[in-house]
C-alpha cells in the first residue's frame, strides 16, 4: 500500500554499506566522476561540488564547464582535470570524449535557455548514471517531457524551492512525502529531501538522516553533497547508498567542523575540511 517504512540512519547503517579500500587498487579502481554545471560567477560551486568527490574517494573527478571556469578551476583545485564547453559563460553544449561512471550536473549551472537546451540535447542520448542537483532540477521541472529522458536510478537532491517546482505545492508533510514516493515511483529515482531532517525516498522507503546542523545552511553547502554523492557513486556504491551514505558524511563532517568553528562560521570549505574524519569517525 502506500505505508512508507522509515528508517533512522546513523552510524551503523552507514557502517553496514562501507565499501573499503582494496590494497592492490589504482584510481581506475574507484572510478570517474564528472560534475557538469557552472556558469560566469559561479564557478565555485563546480569547485566545491569536485573537492568533494575526490575526498570521499572517487578515483578522478573532472570537472566540465563553460570557458570562463578553466582557470579558476586549474588555479584552486589541481587534483581535478578540467573540459571546457565552447561558450565563454554557461553551458550551451555538454559534449566530452571521456568516459565517466558518473555524472554530478547542475551546480551553478544557471536556467539560460540555451543551457536547457544543452541538458535536453544531453539527455536524449545519455546512459551514464545522473546525480541531478540545483537548477538541473529547475531546468528538469519547467520543460515539458524533460524528467521522463531521465536514466533510471538518477539521484535527485532537491532542497525545498527546488522541490516544490519539481512537485508543485503541497498541503503538509504528509502530503509532501506522499507525493515524493509517488515521483520516485514513477522515474525510478531517488529523491533526497535535503533540510534540517535530510531525508532520502526511494519508492516507498524513507531514510532519515540523523547527522548535520544548523551551520550548514550557509551558500555552497548543497553543492559539497552533489560532488560526495557523485563521487560514491563513481566508486561502485550503488544509486541509493550513495544518497544515503553521501548525505550521513556531509551532515557527520559539518558536526565535526562546528566543533571548531561553530555554527556562523561554518562554511561549505569547512564541511569539505572534514570529510576524512567522518569517515575517521565510522571505526
Ligand atoms: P543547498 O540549499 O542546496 O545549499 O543545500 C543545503 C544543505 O545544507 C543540505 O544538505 C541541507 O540538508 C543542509 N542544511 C541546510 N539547513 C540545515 C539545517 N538547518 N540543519 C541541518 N542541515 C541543513
Ligand atoms: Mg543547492
Amino acid at each position: 500500500g502506500m505505508e512508507t517504512d522509515y528508517e533512522l540512519i546513523g552510524k551503523n547503517e552507514v557502517l553496514a554499506m562501507y565499501r573499503p579500500r582494496e590494497k592492490y587498487s589504482h584510481k581506475g579502481t574507484y572510478g570517474h566522476a564528472l560534475i557538469v554545471g557552472g556558469s560566469y560567477g559561479k564557478i565555485g560551486a563546480v569547485t566545491l561540488a569536485c573537492k568533494g568527490s575526490l575526498l570521499v574517494g572517487s578515483g578522478l573527478v573532472t570537472a566540465f564547464v563553460p570557458k570562463c571556469g578553466y582557470l579558476p578551476l586549474q588555479s584552486s583545485f589541481p587534483e581535478a582535470m578540467v573540459l571546457t564547453d565552447s561558450a565563454e559563460e554557461k553551458i550551451s553544449n555538454i559534449d566530452f570524449s571521456i568516459s565517466p561512471n558518473v555524472i554530478g550536473m547542475g551546480v551553478g549551472i544557471g536556467t539560460h535557455p540555451t543551457t536547457a537546451q544543452a541538458l535536453s540535447n544531453f539527455l536524449d542520448n545519455n546512459t551514464i548514471p545522473l546525480v541531478l542537483d540545483a537548477d538541473a532540477l529547475n531546468i528538469l521541472s519547467e520543460t515539458p517531457g524533460l524528467l521522463d529522458k531521465m536514466p533510471a536510478q538518477s539521484v535527485l537532491t532537491p532542497h525545498p524551492k527546488e522541490l516544490e517546482r519539481l512537485l508543485g505545492k503541497w498541503e503538509n508533510d504528509f502530503d509532501k512525502l506522499r507525493k515524493v514516493k509517488e515521483f520516485s515511483q514513477k522515474y525510478d529515482c531517488i529523491v533526497v529531501i535535503k533540510g534540517a531532517h535530510t531525508i532520502t525516498v526511494y519508492g516507498n522507503r524513507g531514510y532519515v538522516n540523523t547527522s548535520g546542523n544548523p551551520g550548514m545552511a550557509t551558500g555552497g553547502s548543497g553543492d559539497v553533497l552533489t560532488g560526495i554523492i557523485t563521487g560514491l557513486r563513481a566508486q561502485g556504491y550503488s544509486a541509493l547508498h550513495a544518497a544515503i551514505f553521501g548525505v550521513y558524511l556531509h551532515g557527520r563532517a559539518a558536526d565535526i567542523a562546528v566543533g571548531e568553528t561553530g555554527f556562523q562560521a561554518l562554511i561549505a570549505s569547512s564541511i569539505l575540511d572534514h570529510i576524512g574524519k567522518s569517515y575517521l569517525d565510522l571505526f
